[in-house]
C-alpha cells in the first residue's frame, strides 16, 4: 500500500482525569506501555511530527492523559506509562485509578495500543494489564517496538517466543503490529487499522442517530 499522506496532528490538552478530557465526539485511540518502551517515538513516527510527544520525559513525572487531534478526525491519546520502578505505592495506586477510570469510562475509546519491546519476553506488568483489559472486554492490540534493534532472524525468534509464552495462558494471541520508530516499519499497517476502525465508528455513530 502507498504511504498514507502526512497527517496533521496537534496537541489538544493534558487532563488529570477522565472527567476533564475533551468532548467524546471523535473516535479515540490510546497508547500505553512501560517507561522507555518507545511510546513517544512511535507517536511521533505515526504522525510524522517530531517532538509531538516529548521523547524521554522524566520517568514518573507526567501523570496526565494527553490528547492530540489527528487529521481533525480522531484523537490519539498518550497515556502515562506504567511499571516505573521508582514511584511510590501511593503514586502507583493513583496512576492505576486514573488510567482504569479513563479506560472504563471513555465512550469514544475504540482501541488501546499496548506497546512492548520486541526484544523482551512477555513482562508481568504488560500481561497483567492485558489480562485486566480482556476481563473488562476492552479492545486492545499489541505493538512490538524497536524492531530495528534485531536482525530479521532474531525478530522472528523473539516474536515467536512471545507468542508461544502468551499462548501458555491465553486462548488466542491478541492482534499485534511490529514497528520501528527508526525505519517507520508498521506505520502503514497501524494507520490503516485506525482508518478502518474510524469507518466502523462513523457507521456506529450513524446507527445511534
Ligand atoms: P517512552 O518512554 O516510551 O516514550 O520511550 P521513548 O520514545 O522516549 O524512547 C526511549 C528510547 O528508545 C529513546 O532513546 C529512543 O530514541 C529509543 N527508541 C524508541 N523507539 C525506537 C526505535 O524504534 N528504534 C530504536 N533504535 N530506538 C528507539
Amino acid at each position: 500500500m502507498a504511504n498514507p499522506p502526512k497527517l496533521s496532528a496537534e496537541f489538544v490538552v493534558s487532563s488529570p482525569n477522565v472527567a476533564s478530557c475533551p468532548d467524546e465526539k471523535q473516535a479515540e485511540y490510546a497508547f500505553i506501555g512501560r517507561s522507555n518502551v518507545g511510546k513517544s517515538s512511535l507517536i511521533n513516527m505515526l504522525t510524522s511530527t517530531k517532538g509531538l510527544a516529548k521523547i524521554s520525559q522524566t520517568p514518573g513525572k507526567t501523570r496526565l492523559i494527553n490528547h492530540f487531534i489527528v487529521n481533525e478526525e480522531w484523537f490519539l491519546v498518550d497515556l502515562p506509562g506504567y511499571g516505573y520502578a521508582k514511584i511510590s505505592q501511593t503514586e502507583r495506586k493513583k496512576w492505576k485509578e486514573m488510567i482504569n477510570s479513563y479506560l472504563l469510562k471513555r465512550k469514544n475509546l475504540v482501541c488501546t495500543f499496548i506497546l512492548v519491546d520486541s526484544r523482551h519476553e512477555p513482562q508481568k506488568p504488560d500481561t497483567e494489564f492485558m489480562g485486566w483489559m480482556s476481563m473488562k472486554q476492552l479492545p486492545f492490540v499489541i505493538v512490538f517496538t524497536k524492531t530495528d534493534k534485531l536482525s530479521k532472524r532474531q525478530l522472528e525468534d523473539s516474536i515467536g517466543n512471545y507468542i508461544k509464552k502468551m499462548l501458555e495462558s491465553w486462548e488466542d494471541m491478541p492482534q499485534f503490529f511490529i514497528s520501528s520508530a527508526k525505519s517507520s516499519l508498521g506505520r502503514d499497517d497501524i494507520l490503516s487499522f485506525i482508518r478502518e476502525n474510524n469507518k466502523h465508528y462513523a457507521t456506529y455513530l450513524k446507527s445511534l442517530a
